[in-house]
């Protein structure tokens, strides 16, 4: 997406309690870095993770679509600091993990589960994790622009919902951002295949949008990417609203400095 160059990805099976690593494949010994919260080093552009000096980025749609999916350990291993775009959604990820297919792992499940509701809030922004006894997410974006305005979308987190509602939705931007990222060397693999542009009035995509509400569905998908950074699965509710990277990150922090409001919780 920022850098324009081709890259090459192959997602490995991996054993149990592994997590989601990343390998880069281009550095002398083959460093990994895991795919976890205190791992995150950006989230200006894309989320990025960085160990001992070693990077990778973009990773949130992958990281989407292993929760959406649920995949526990993989090894995801790359010969760039920056994962490809694709479309700029989840689907290619989701088809190919789907075509080769998943393994039932002989290990028991960690989850966490809420005792009372985590709160992070900004002005009209917010993230609550609610307590459930299943993983549901329900965002809310809003933007001065006539296409978007207000939008809402709710999901109970299964395999077969995030295939076919959620991983389609593509990223988008606006094309007076599209112009600025890349007067100043971002966003050079940037282009009409790889996200929704809108302008002023309209979207410049000529097959226009895969669903009426894109955007706030592709929010659910950036929220799933972040959201597994916790590093095992959630039994809650989490609500956004106006949220991005950053705001997650920051709810993520108070998540692991309210460890009265949570614990962990092993299922077969
Ligand atoms: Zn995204």
């Amino acid at each position: 997406m920022h850098s324009g160059k081709e890259v090459h990805l192959c997602v490995r099976p991996a054993p149990p309690n592994h997590g989601i690593r990343f390998r880069r494949s281009d550095l002398p010994n083959s460093p990994t870095v895991s795919g976890i919260f205190r791992n995150v080093v950006d989230t200006s552009l894309a989320t990025v993770l960085g160990s001992e000096g070693v990077i990778i980025s973009t990773i949130e749609h992958l990281m989407a679509t292993f929760a959406g999916l649920g995949v526990d350990n993989a090894l995801v291993e790359t010969d760039s600091y920056e994962l490809p775009i694709m479309d700029g959604s989840a689907r290619h990820f989701t088809e190919m993990i789907l075509g080769v297919g998943l393994a039932r792992q002989g290990a028991l499940r960690a989850y966490f589960t809420v005792n009372e509701p985590i709160e992070h809030r900004q002005g009209d922004r917010w993230v609550i994790l609610h307590p459930a006894d299943r993983f549901e997410i329900s965002c809310t974006i809003s933007f001065p622009h006539p296409l978007i305005k207000e939008q809402t979308f709710s999901l109970g987190v299964t395999p077969e919902e995030f295939t076919s509602l959620i991983s389609p939705a593509r990223t988008f931007g606006f094309l007076h951002e599209v112009d600025y990222l890349k007067r100043y060397g971002f966003a050079k693999g940037g282009s009409l295949e790889n996200a929704i542009v809108v302008d002023e009035t309209s979207i410049l995509n000529e097959d226009g949008l895969r669903f009426p509400d894109e955007f706030v569905r592709h929010k659910i998908l950036d929220c799933l990417g972040d959201f597994s950074l916790i590093g095992i699965p959630i039994l809650g509710r989490i609500e956004t609203h106006k949220s991005g990277h950053a705001f997650n990150h920051g709810f993520l922090e108070k998540f692991f400095s309210q460890k009265e409001c949570w614990r962990t919780r092993t299922i077969e």
